[in-house]
């Protein structure tokens, strides 16, 4: 170590100046297995982005041979720009993006070895949903005994353990279990789902691991390859990655050992995803030899919110002990509020957000409301609509998740993948073509009897169909070869294809008939996503402008599209999205019990545990301000229910008479006990003499007298902090009442 320190002492960047002494230490030491394990805002994601720029600068090495893992695209793209303002110029060629992303972009590589078309299709899990319905129904089966999404996660929870349908039905032990949760054909289905994604030359989200995977693990050739190409691996999160993720890794750097992983056990969010906290464990066991950093300064939040995450993760049994302290401004208490209703929740925060900007001279992008499910940000939404402030939706019901979207992407898939079933089943009947379901059904039936790739037996509809039907596929047929065509034609781009598409599809003509409100949005839409891939094709960093990588880039979207990338915004996101990010000013909202703890994880102290973690991950976001709340009652699946704060609540005061020997957070802890409640206080008139109240300016006071002239409430409140008496006006002072 000691070694090292004085190594860095030499090297005069000053990028590198911007670290402390066991970041540094952990930056320079590049060759070998490492491992950063830090809390929250201890400047790991710091560490890994500034060891890719001192890689590339004074390591020499180049942007191909360096692979950085993340979980997110905002994420990665993040990293992306701190790295590029560290050495000033363009990062694009690193390897650099989510575990998708760059899977995606390997397999696509090496497709045909894997027996996939170079441009394979990827499925979501409505393609999927659908494609198991199908497989439902050929073989008769009940859809409420094999409901699709039951079907869909038992196949994805199978394939992250790395068993195939071919494994799994080899297995007696499996198909035992299927009768007595009696899903005795469910072998079957797996083996037809596999069979047919294959046919499709499509891969589902989970084949893009697995499929990694395989490739990685059969093929020593294409292994060696990419052994040889990346001299240096870094992961972040990696307290989140699973047992595939971490094997692909291993297997990636067993040539130069160059492997960086920086995460933190207590913000493993993912293990319904098979994230597996052991990995740490596992790494350190995997390579004895490694180079250890522990990282214990946060400099991200003030002390009194590096205090509120520390007594949160206490509560917590299964944890590596960490003391994460700060030496930033103890900064103001964290706020609870507590609202009558779900309604009023949002109006208050939305309030909150104004009135903070103004005072701190804040922009928006300082603000994030942060939720545990997606289906909370619809009061938000409306809520900020209203005061006309920007917001971002990060996630939720996406932009490439509507109708008329989706459907403009198929007819897109298919043209570059004619093999494409799903995409296919979109399109056929879009617009009219008088082709109905039975006949869908009758390909289907043929393509299995027959052995018959889709696109081959489509060529030879007059063998299976009567004439109307069979020239309406033909003349199909015919539309989605020009298109195809062109598609080989050097003045031809992705751009001009779609637009090709969406107007001799007659897709757009129908959309714009269509003069609903709704009927116009769906035609704006179009435009859009037209603009969008006009984006892709004139963007220079684009490696790969051609339709097919838009179609895969836009595959992994679908979980976290931004509307556009315009940055003055309010953001609102799930927490699992804000993995990583800082906001000055986080909002916490739904703070109840079957919320937040979600009532899905009650189920046993694991699950509780995760949830805690989750919670921490939310806290730790906050730079500078917290501020968490809950409603009394709240709107849930279409009904007012009552409900009760989270017991994580309970949980921060609770810790605060137990508060550590750390001087920093027992200063921090006595302040947090102070924390205090406010509750907007929207009816004037439930004001009383003797109410404490909180106004954005004066601060704190109490109401020492009510009066009432010419209609207009007033009060005479006594603040503290030398501001002494003031006559204000109710309905215009926003007071906040202290409960
Ligand atoms: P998380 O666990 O949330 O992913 P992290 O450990 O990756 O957090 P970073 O995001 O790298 O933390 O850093 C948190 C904040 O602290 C960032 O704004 C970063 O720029 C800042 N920071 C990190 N190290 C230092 C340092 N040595 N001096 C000043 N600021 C720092
Ligand atoms: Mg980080």
């Amino acid at each position: 170590m000691a070694n090292l320190i004085e190594q860095t002492a030499a090297i005069d960047t000053s990028y590198l100046n911007e670290l402390n002494e066991q970041q540094r230490a952990a930056v320079i030491h590049t060759e070998g297995p490492s491992l950063v394990v830090a809390g929250a805002g201890s400047g790991k994601t710091k560490v890994l982005t500034t060891k890719i720029a001192y890689l590339l600068k004074e390591k020499r090495a180049t942007a191909s041979q360096i692979l950085a893992l993340t979980f997110t695209n905002k994420a990665a793209a993040e990293m992306r720009h701190r790295i590029e303002r560290m050495i000033g110029k363009n990062v694009q060629a690193v390897w650099l993006g989510t575990f998708h992303s760059i899977f995606i972009r390997l397999l696509r590589l090496e497709a045909n070895s894997l027996g996939y078309p170079t441009y394979f299709s990827v499925y979501d899990a409505d393609d999927s949903k659908s494609l198991l319905k199908q497989i439902i129904k050929e073989l008769d089966l009940s859809d409420q005994i094999y409901k699709p999404t039951l079907l869909l996660s038992r196949i994805s929870h199978a394939k992250n353990r790395l068993v195939t349908a071919a494994i799994y039905n080899d297995n007696p032990h499996y198909r035992e279990e299927d009768a007595r949760m009696q899903l005795p054909r469910f072998g079957e289905i797996f083996a037809r789902y596999t069979h047919y994604c294959q046919r499709a030359g499509a891969m589902d989200f989970d084949d893009l691991l697995t499929q990694t995977h395989t490739m990685l693990y059969t093929n020593p050739t294409v292994c060696a390859k990419y052994q040889q190409q990346f001299r240096y691996l870094l992961i972040d999160e990696f307290q989140d990655t699973n047992l595939i993720q971490y094997q692909i890794i291993q297997k990636l750097a067993a040539q130069h050992h160059n492997i960086c992983v920086v995460g933190d056990d207590a913000q493993s969010i993912y293990a319904f995803r098979g994230a597996d906290i052991q990995n740490i464990l596992n790494f350190t066991r995997d390579y004895p030899h490694h180079h250890i950093t522990k990282l214990e300064q946060n400099y991200r939040s003030t002390q009194h919110i590096v205090t509120a995450a520390n007594h949160i993760i206490s509560h917590n049994t299964t944890q590596l002990k960490k003391k994460v302290w700060t030496t930033n401004k103890l900064g103001e208490p964290i706020k609870i509020i507590k609202t009558r209703s779900d309604l009023e929740e949002s109006q208050w925060i939305v309030q909150a957000i104004l009135e903070t900007k103004l005072h701190n001279l804040a922009l928006y992008q300082d603000f994030a409301i942060l939720y545990r499910t997606n289906s909370q940000s619809r009061n938000f939404e409306e809520a900020l609509r209203k005061k006309n402030i920007p917001y971002r939706m990060v996630g939720g019901f996406s932009f490439f998740q509507r109708k008329e979207i989706k459907e403009l992407l198929a007819y897109l898939r298919f043209v570059v993948n004619h093999n494409d079933t799903e995409a296919f089943k979109k399109i056929i009947n879009l617009p009219k073509r008088g082709i109905g379901l039975s006949t869908l059904e009758k390909i289907g039936t043929l393509t299995n009897e027959k052995k018959l790739p889709l696109w081959e037996l489509l060529g030879k509809a007059e063998d299976f169909f009567r004439a109307p039907t069979a020239e309406a596929i033909l003349r199909f047929v015919a539309f989605i070869k020009t298109a195809s065509l062109k598609l080989t034609t050097a003045e031809e781009n992705a751009y001009t294809i779609a637009n090709y598409i969406a107007k001799e599809s007659g897709l757009l003509k129908q959309l714009y008939e269509d003069q609903t409100v709704e009927g116009l949005a769906r035609y704006e839409h179009i435009q859009e996503l037209l603009s969008s891939l006009k984006q892709f094709v004139d963007d220079p960093n684009n490696e790969d402008n051609s339709l097919a990588s838009f179609l895969q880039t836009v595959a992994l979207m679908t979980q976290e599209y931004e509307d556009d990338t315009s940055k003055d915004k309010v953001t609102l996101m799930t927490i699992h999205a804000a993995k990583g990010l800082e906001f000055k000013y986080i909002y916490m909202v739904g703070m109840e019990e079957g919320l937040f703890p979600s009532a899905r994880m009650l189920g046993n102290q694991e699950e509780l545990e995760e949830e805690r973690r989750l919670f921490y991950v939310a806290v730790t976001r906050a730079q500078l301000q917290l501020t968490l709340s809950y409603a009394l009652s709240r709107y849930r699946f279409g009904k007012l229910m009552a409900m009760r704060p989270s017991r994580f609540l309970k949980e921060i005061s609770l810790e605060e008479s137990t508060a550590s020997s750390n001087k920093i957070a027992t200063a921090a802890t006595q302040r947090t006990a102070a924390a205090t409640q406010f509750m907007p206080c929207n009816n004037v008139t439930t004001l009383r003499v003797g109410h404490m109240v909180r106004h954005t300016h004066f601060g704190k006071g109490l109401i020492i007298q009510l009066l009432a002239t010419e209609g207009k409430r007033k009060a005479v409140i006594r603040f503290s902090n030398n501001v002494g008496e003031k006559t204000l006006l109710l309905n215009y002072a926003k007071l906040e009442l202290l409960i």
